[in-house]
Protein backbone atom coordinates (compact mmCIF):
# COMPACT_ATOMS: atom_id res chain seq x y z
CA UNK A 1 0.00 0.00 0.00
CA UNK A 2 1.30 3.37 -1.25
CA UNK A 3 1.91 5.91 1.58
CA UNK A 4 1.57 9.56 0.44
CA UNK A 5 2.62 12.22 2.69
CA UNK A 6 1.24 15.78 1.83
CA UNK A 7 2.75 18.85 3.54
CA UNK A 8 2.01 22.77 3.36
CA UNK A 9 5.47 24.73 3.73
CA UNK A 10 6.50 28.65 3.43
CA UNK A 11 4.24 31.24 3.52
CA UNK A 12 0.48 30.23 4.24
CA UNK A 13 -2.01 31.16 1.52
CA UNK A 14 -5.94 30.96 1.28
CA UNK A 15 -6.98 27.50 -0.05
CA UNK A 16 -4.06 25.07 1.25
CA UNK A 17 -6.43 23.31 3.30
CA UNK A 18 -8.48 22.47 0.17
CA UNK A 19 -5.22 21.14 -1.37
CA UNK A 20 -4.58 19.01 2.10
CA UNK A 21 -8.39 17.57 2.27
CA UNK A 22 -8.40 16.74 -1.80
CA UNK A 23 -4.74 14.77 -1.65
CA UNK A 24 -5.99 12.77 1.86
CA UNK A 25 -8.59 12.08 -0.11
CA UNK A 26 -7.94 11.09 -3.10
CA UNK A 27 -5.18 9.37 -1.44
CA UNK A 28 -7.59 7.22 0.69
CA UNK A 29 -10.15 7.03 -2.30
CA UNK A 30 -7.41 5.13 -4.38
CA UNK A 31 -6.63 2.87 -1.77
CA UNK A 32 -3.49 4.31 -0.45
CA UNK A 33 -2.63 5.26 2.92
CA UNK A 34 -2.87 9.11 3.86
CA UNK A 35 -0.50 11.35 5.94
CA UNK A 36 0.09 15.06 6.88
CA UNK A 37 3.56 16.43 7.91
CA UNK A 38 2.29 19.41 10.38
CA UNK A 39 5.11 22.29 10.17
CA UNK A 40 6.34 21.91 7.10
CA UNK A 41 9.89 20.92 6.63
CA UNK A 42 10.48 21.73 9.89
CA UNK A 43 7.95 18.49 11.30
CA UNK A 44 9.78 16.43 8.47
CA UNK A 45 13.13 16.90 10.55
CA UNK A 46 11.29 16.83 13.99
CA UNK A 47 9.18 13.02 12.89
CA UNK A 48 7.29 11.80 15.29
CA UNK A 49 4.01 13.33 15.73
CA UNK A 50 4.67 16.00 13.12
CA UNK A 51 3.79 13.44 10.91
CA UNK A 52 0.32 12.17 11.04
CA UNK A 53 -1.93 9.67 9.88
CA UNK A 54 -5.19 11.27 8.03
CA UNK A 55 -8.65 9.51 7.92
CA UNK A 56 -11.41 10.61 5.58
CA UNK A 57 -12.84 12.59 8.66
CA UNK A 58 -9.48 14.44 9.75
CA UNK A 59 -10.13 17.25 6.06
CA UNK A 60 -13.94 17.32 7.16
CA UNK A 61 -14.60 20.74 6.41
CA UNK A 62 -11.51 22.30 5.41
CA UNK A 63 -12.31 23.98 2.61
CA UNK A 64 -13.97 26.33 4.20
CA UNK A 65 -10.97 27.54 6.20
CA UNK A 66 -8.25 29.96 5.21
CA UNK A 67 -4.69 29.63 6.15
CA UNK A 68 -3.50 25.97 6.62
CA UNK A 69 -4.69 23.90 9.57
CA UNK A 70 -1.34 21.56 9.05
CA UNK A 71 0.23 24.42 9.94
CA UNK A 72 3.53 26.02 8.32
CA UNK A 73 7.54 26.97 8.71
CA UNK A 74 10.63 28.25 8.17
CA UNK A 75 12.92 25.41 8.68
CA UNK A 76 16.75 26.48 9.03
CA UNK A 77 17.92 23.24 9.65
CA UNK A 78 16.36 21.75 6.27
CA UNK A 79 19.06 24.54 3.97
CA UNK A 80 21.36 22.05 5.32
CA UNK A 81 22.57 18.12 4.08
CA UNK A 82 22.41 16.54 7.81
CA UNK A 83 18.62 18.43 8.59
CA UNK A 84 17.93 16.36 5.13
CA UNK A 85 19.36 13.36 6.31
CA UNK A 86 17.12 13.35 9.56
CA UNK A 87 14.04 14.04 7.54
CA UNK A 88 14.74 11.48 5.18
CA UNK A 89 15.57 8.54 8.38
CA UNK A 90 11.72 10.34 9.92
CA UNK A 91 9.93 9.26 6.09
CA UNK A 92 11.39 5.91 6.22
CA UNK A 93 10.45 5.17 9.41
CA UNK A 94 7.20 6.28 9.03
CA UNK A 95 6.88 4.08 5.51
CA UNK A 96 6.15 7.31 3.19
CA UNK A 97 7.18 6.82 0.16
CA UNK A 98 5.49 9.81 -1.65
CA UNK A 99 5.05 13.65 -0.60
CA UNK A 100 3.05 16.12 -2.07
CA UNK A 101 4.30 19.61 -1.46
CA UNK A 102 2.42 22.88 -1.20
CA UNK A 103 4.34 25.64 -1.11
CA UNK A 104 6.41 28.86 -3.18
CA UNK A 105 9.61 28.41 -4.86
CA UNK A 106 11.91 28.21 -1.89
CA UNK A 107 9.74 25.07 -0.72
CA UNK A 108 9.76 23.22 -3.95
CA UNK A 109 13.60 23.85 -4.72
CA UNK A 110 14.21 22.23 -1.15
CA UNK A 111 11.79 19.76 -2.19
CA UNK A 112 14.17 19.18 -5.79
CA UNK A 113 17.35 19.02 -3.59
CA UNK A 114 16.17 16.65 -1.16
CA UNK A 115 14.26 14.32 -4.14
CA UNK A 116 17.80 14.54 -5.86
CA UNK A 117 20.16 13.63 -2.30
CA UNK A 118 17.68 11.08 -1.85
CA UNK A 119 19.33 8.03 -2.35
CA UNK A 120 23.05 9.01 -0.84
CA UNK A 121 20.71 10.37 2.03
CA UNK A 122 19.46 6.85 2.69
CA UNK A 123 23.42 5.38 2.33
CA UNK A 124 24.57 7.86 4.66
CA UNK A 125 21.85 6.44 7.51
CA UNK A 126 23.03 2.89 6.20
CA UNK A 127 26.77 3.67 6.70
CA UNK A 128 26.13 5.55 9.65
CA UNK A 129 24.14 2.35 11.07
CA UNK A 130 20.94 4.63 11.58
CA UNK A 131 19.29 2.59 9.60
CA UNK A 132 19.58 -0.63 8.30
CA UNK A 133 19.56 -1.70 4.54
CA UNK A 134 16.55 -3.65 4.96
CA UNK A 135 14.17 -0.76 6.16
CA UNK A 136 16.01 1.28 3.18
CA UNK A 137 16.04 -1.45 0.41
CA UNK A 138 11.82 -0.39 -0.09
CA UNK A 139 12.69 3.58 -0.24
CA UNK A 140 15.08 3.54 -3.52
CA UNK A 141 13.57 6.48 -5.14
CA UNK A 142 12.02 9.50 -3.23
CA UNK A 143 8.75 10.41 -5.57
CA UNK A 144 7.87 14.53 -4.81
CA UNK A 145 5.09 16.27 -6.53
CA UNK A 146 4.53 20.06 -6.22
CA UNK A 147 1.81 22.39 -5.91
CA UNK A 148 2.25 26.26 -5.98
CA UNK A 149 0.87 28.20 -2.73
CA UNK A 150 1.55 31.54 -2.88
CA UNK A 151 -0.53 34.37 -3.03
CA UNK A 152 2.28 36.41 -5.07
CA UNK A 153 1.19 34.60 -8.04
CA UNK A 154 4.83 34.50 -8.51
CA UNK A 155 6.23 31.30 -10.15
CA UNK A 156 6.70 30.71 -13.82
CA UNK A 157 4.92 28.14 -16.01
CA UNK A 158 1.48 28.20 -13.93
CA UNK A 159 -1.49 30.86 -14.45
CA UNK A 160 -2.47 31.01 -11.16
CA UNK A 161 -1.04 29.83 -7.53
CA UNK A 162 -3.69 28.79 -5.04
CA UNK A 163 -4.33 31.71 -2.91
CA UNK A 164 -3.39 34.69 -5.32
CA UNK A 165 -6.97 35.15 -6.18
CA UNK A 166 -8.20 34.73 -2.61
CA UNK A 167 -5.62 37.91 -2.11
CA UNK A 168 -6.31 39.85 -4.97
CA UNK A 169 -10.16 39.57 -3.94
CA UNK A 170 -9.42 40.93 -0.34
CA UNK A 171 -7.26 43.68 -1.96
CA UNK A 172 -9.84 44.37 -3.83
CA UNK A 173 -12.74 44.69 -0.95
CA UNK A 174 -9.97 46.22 1.18
CA UNK A 175 -9.79 49.26 -1.71
CA UNK A 176 -13.52 49.47 -1.66
CA UNK A 177 -13.57 50.17 1.48
CA UNK A 178 -10.88 52.85 1.74
CA UNK A 179 -12.30 54.32 -1.26
CA UNK A 180 -15.77 55.29 0.67
CA UNK A 181 -13.93 57.51 2.61
CA UNK A 182 -11.29 58.94 0.64
CA UNK A 183 -14.54 60.45 -1.79
CA UNK A 184 -16.02 61.19 1.35
CA UNK A 185 -12.88 63.61 2.44
CA UNK A 186 -11.68 64.23 -1.21
CA UNK A 187 -8.61 62.29 0.05
CA UNK A 188 -5.94 60.41 -1.73
CA UNK A 189 -4.65 57.51 -0.68
CA UNK A 190 -1.16 55.19 -1.47
CA UNK A 191 -1.86 51.39 -0.68
CA UNK A 192 1.00 49.17 -0.70
CA UNK A 193 0.33 45.46 -1.29
CA UNK A 194 2.81 42.20 -1.45
CA UNK A 195 4.06 40.48 -4.03
CA UNK A 196 7.71 40.75 -3.45
CA UNK A 197 9.32 40.46 -6.87
CA UNK A 198 5.90 40.07 -8.61
CA UNK A 199 4.10 42.63 -9.91
CA UNK A 200 0.80 40.71 -10.04
CA UNK A 201 -1.28 41.33 -7.01
CA UNK A 202 -0.77 44.93 -7.69
CA UNK A 203 -1.52 45.43 -10.89
CA UNK A 204 -4.22 43.16 -11.17
CA UNK A 205 -5.86 44.95 -7.92
CA UNK A 206 -5.17 48.07 -9.62
CA UNK A 207 -7.31 46.97 -12.49
CA UNK A 208 -10.05 45.52 -10.73
CA UNK A 209 -10.66 48.53 -8.36
CA UNK A 210 -9.96 51.18 -11.54
CA UNK A 211 -6.65 52.85 -9.25
CA UNK A 212 -5.25 56.31 -10.74
CA UNK A 213 -1.71 54.62 -10.69
CA UNK A 214 0.24 51.62 -10.15
CA UNK A 215 3.64 50.86 -9.28
CA UNK A 216 4.87 47.53 -10.03
CA UNK A 217 8.60 45.83 -10.25
CA UNK A 218 8.86 44.32 -13.69
CA UNK A 219 7.97 48.46 -15.01
CA UNK A 220 10.68 50.05 -13.45
CA UNK A 221 9.49 54.02 -13.66
CA UNK A 222 11.36 56.69 -15.33
CA UNK A 223 12.81 59.37 -14.24
CA UNK A 224 10.41 61.11 -14.81
CA UNK A 225 7.85 59.29 -12.38
CA UNK A 226 6.84 62.31 -10.46
CA UNK A 227 5.79 64.47 -13.66
CA UNK A 228 4.07 61.34 -15.11
CA UNK A 229 1.95 60.52 -11.97
CA UNK A 230 1.40 64.10 -11.15
CA UNK A 231 -0.19 64.47 -14.80
CA UNK A 232 -2.34 61.37 -14.56
CA UNK A 233 -4.14 62.30 -10.93
CA UNK A 234 -4.09 65.70 -12.21
CA UNK A 235 -6.60 65.07 -15.33
CA UNK A 236 -8.84 62.49 -13.01
CA UNK A 237 -9.59 65.35 -10.32
CA UNK A 238 -10.23 67.66 -13.52
CA UNK A 239 -12.73 65.18 -14.85
CA UNK A 240 -14.55 65.26 -11.54
CA UNK A 241 -13.03 62.67 -9.13
CA UNK A 242 -13.18 63.10 -5.61
CA UNK A 243 -10.66 60.22 -4.72
CA UNK A 244 -7.53 59.19 -5.77
CA UNK A 245 -5.54 55.50 -5.70
CA UNK A 246 -2.12 54.81 -6.19
CA UNK A 247 -1.53 51.36 -5.33
CA UNK A 248 2.33 50.42 -4.58
CA UNK A 249 3.48 46.85 -5.13
CA UNK A 250 6.50 46.10 -2.23
CA UNK A 251 9.42 45.99 -5.07
CA UNK A 252 8.23 48.55 -6.55
CA UNK A 253 11.32 50.56 -7.77
CA UNK A 254 12.88 53.24 -10.61
CA UNK A 255 14.66 52.29 -13.55
CA UNK A 256 18.07 52.98 -11.39
CA UNK A 257 17.38 50.17 -9.63
CA UNK A 258 15.59 52.64 -6.21
CA UNK A 259 13.26 51.33 -4.25
CA UNK A 260 10.13 53.84 -4.34
CA UNK A 261 8.27 53.32 -1.34
CA UNK A 262 4.48 54.67 -0.14
CA UNK A 263 6.37 57.46 1.72
CA UNK A 264 8.16 58.77 -2.00
CA UNK A 265 4.44 58.72 -3.83
CA UNK A 266 2.59 60.40 -0.30
CA UNK A 267 5.34 63.03 -0.15
CA UNK A 268 4.61 63.88 -3.69
CA UNK A 269 0.63 63.72 -3.25
CA UNK A 270 0.79 65.86 -0.59
CA UNK A 271 3.62 68.18 -1.88
CA UNK A 272 1.78 71.73 -1.06
CA UNK A 273 4.39 74.21 -3.08
CA UNK A 274 2.94 75.76 -5.67
CA UNK A 275 3.46 72.72 -8.18
CA UNK A 276 2.93 70.17 -6.04
CA UNK A 277 -1.00 68.93 -5.79
CA UNK A 278 -1.78 69.17 -2.14
CA UNK A 279 -4.01 66.72 -1.81
CA UNK A 280 -4.68 65.11 1.82
CA UNK A 281 -2.92 62.06 1.67
CA UNK A 282 -2.51 58.79 3.48
CA UNK A 283 -0.72 55.74 3.89
CA UNK A 284 -2.51 52.29 3.97
CA UNK A 285 -0.45 49.08 4.70
CA UNK A 286 -2.40 45.97 4.12
CA UNK A 287 0.06 43.48 5.55
CA UNK A 288 -1.44 40.26 6.41
CA UNK A 289 -5.12 41.04 5.69
CA UNK A 290 -4.03 40.32 2.33
CA UNK A 291 -2.77 36.10 3.19
CA UNK A 292 -5.89 35.88 5.92
CA UNK A 293 -9.46 34.60 5.93
CA UNK A 294 -11.24 32.35 3.63
CA UNK A 295 -10.44 31.18 0.14
CA UNK A 296 -12.33 32.75 -2.76
CA UNK A 297 -14.18 30.01 -4.75
CA UNK A 298 -11.41 29.96 -7.21
CA UNK A 299 -8.60 28.65 -4.74
CA UNK A 300 -11.01 26.22 -3.71
CA UNK A 301 -11.74 24.62 -6.91
CA UNK A 302 -7.69 25.36 -7.63
CA UNK A 303 -6.71 23.28 -4.66
CA UNK A 304 -8.93 20.79 -5.27
CA UNK A 305 -8.68 19.92 -8.99
CA UNK A 306 -4.64 20.09 -8.58
CA UNK A 307 -4.73 18.04 -5.24
CA UNK A 308 -6.67 15.53 -7.05
CA UNK A 309 -4.12 15.28 -9.70
CA UNK A 310 -1.22 15.46 -7.31
CA UNK A 311 -2.37 11.71 -6.33
CA UNK A 312 -2.31 10.32 -9.75
CA UNK A 313 1.00 11.92 -10.74
CA UNK A 314 2.40 10.00 -7.47
CA UNK A 315 0.56 7.11 -8.71
CA UNK A 316 1.88 7.07 -12.33
CA UNK A 317 5.28 7.93 -11.49
CA UNK A 318 8.50 5.86 -12.38
CA UNK A 319 11.85 6.11 -11.31
CA UNK A 320 12.50 7.98 -14.42
CA UNK A 321 9.59 10.18 -14.56
CA UNK A 322 11.13 13.79 -13.75
CA UNK A 323 10.01 15.79 -11.10
CA UNK A 324 6.80 17.59 -11.53
CA UNK A 325 4.76 20.37 -10.52
CA UNK A 326 0.68 20.80 -10.87
CA UNK A 327 0.07 23.66 -12.95
CA UNK A 328 -2.99 25.44 -14.58
CA UNK A 329 -3.04 26.40 -18.02
CA UNK A 330 -5.17 28.19 -19.93
CA UNK A 331 -7.86 26.35 -17.52
CA UNK A 332 -6.56 23.07 -17.55
CA UNK A 333 -5.19 21.31 -14.99
CA UNK A 334 -1.50 20.47 -16.21
CA UNK A 335 2.01 18.59 -14.78
CA UNK A 336 5.08 20.39 -15.86
CA UNK A 337 8.62 19.66 -14.76
CA UNK A 338 9.22 21.28 -11.39
CA UNK A 339 12.79 22.50 -11.83
CA UNK A 340 12.52 24.52 -15.16
CA UNK A 341 9.51 26.68 -13.21
CA UNK A 342 11.95 27.39 -10.16
CA UNK A 343 14.74 28.33 -12.45
CA UNK A 344 12.63 30.68 -14.57
CA UNK A 345 11.47 31.96 -11.73
CA UNK A 346 14.71 32.68 -10.34
CA UNK A 347 15.99 34.19 -13.32
CA UNK A 348 13.31 36.59 -13.38
CA UNK A 349 14.22 37.72 -9.62
CA UNK A 350 18.01 37.80 -10.42
CA UNK A 351 17.32 39.99 -13.16
CA UNK A 352 14.97 42.65 -11.11
CA UNK A 353 17.78 42.68 -8.60
CA UNK A 354 20.81 42.96 -11.29
CA UNK A 355 18.49 46.06 -12.01
CA UNK A 356 18.55 44.54 -15.68
CA UNK A 357 14.80 45.30 -16.44
CA UNK A 358 14.86 44.97 -19.90
CA UNK A 359 16.02 40.81 -19.28
CA UNK A 360 12.78 40.66 -16.57
CA UNK A 361 10.24 41.97 -18.79
CA UNK A 362 10.95 39.42 -21.91
CA UNK A 363 11.43 36.65 -19.73
CA UNK A 364 7.97 37.79 -18.26
CA UNK A 365 7.02 38.07 -22.11
CA UNK A 366 7.78 35.14 -22.81
CA UNK A 367 5.73 33.37 -20.01
CA UNK A 368 3.20 35.42 -21.27
CA UNK A 369 3.07 34.14 -24.62
CA UNK A 370 3.68 30.46 -23.74
P1 LIG B 1 8.44 29.76 -0.04
O1 LIG B 1 8.26 28.29 -0.21
O2 LIG B 1 7.12 30.44 0.27
O3 LIG B 1 9.20 30.40 -1.16
P2 LIG B 1 10.80 29.84 1.71
O4 LIG B 1 11.71 30.31 0.65
O5 LIG B 1 10.92 30.47 3.06
O6 LIG B 1 9.26 30.00 1.33
O7 LIG B 1 11.00 28.27 1.88
C1 LIG B 1 10.30 27.54 2.87
C2 LIG B 1 11.21 26.49 3.45
O8 LIG B 1 11.67 25.61 2.40
C3 LIG B 1 12.48 27.02 4.08
O9 LIG B 1 12.28 27.43 5.42
C4 LIG B 1 13.41 25.81 4.00
O10 LIG B 1 13.13 24.91 5.03
C5 LIG B 1 13.00 25.18 2.66
N1 LIG B 1 13.89 25.66 1.58
C6 LIG B 1 13.77 26.79 0.85
N2 LIG B 1 14.77 26.92 -0.05
C7 LIG B 1 15.55 25.82 0.12
C8 LIG B 1 16.77 25.35 -0.49
N3 LIG B 1 17.38 26.03 -1.45
N4 LIG B 1 17.29 24.18 -0.04
C9 LIG B 1 16.68 23.48 0.94
N5 LIG B 1 15.56 23.88 1.54
C10 LIG B 1 14.99 25.02 1.17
Amino acid sequence: KKKIAVMTSGGDSPGMNGVVRAVVRTAIHLGCDAFAVYEGYEGLVRGGDYIKRMEWHDVRGWLSEGGTLIGTARCMAFYERPGRMTAAKNMVLHGIDALIICGGDGSLTGADKFRAEWPSLLEELVSKGELTKDQVAPYKHLNIVGIVGSIDNDLSGTDATVGCYSALARICEMVDYIEATASSHSRAFVIEVMGRHCGWLALLAGVASGADFIFIPERPQPQDWREDMGNVVTRHRSLGKRKTIVIVAEGARDKDGNKITPEDVRDLLADKTEDGLGLDTRITTLGHVQRGGTAVAYDRMLGTLQGVEAVHAVLEATPDTETCFIAINENKIVRKPLMEAVQDTKKVAAAVDAKDFEKAMSLRDAEFSD
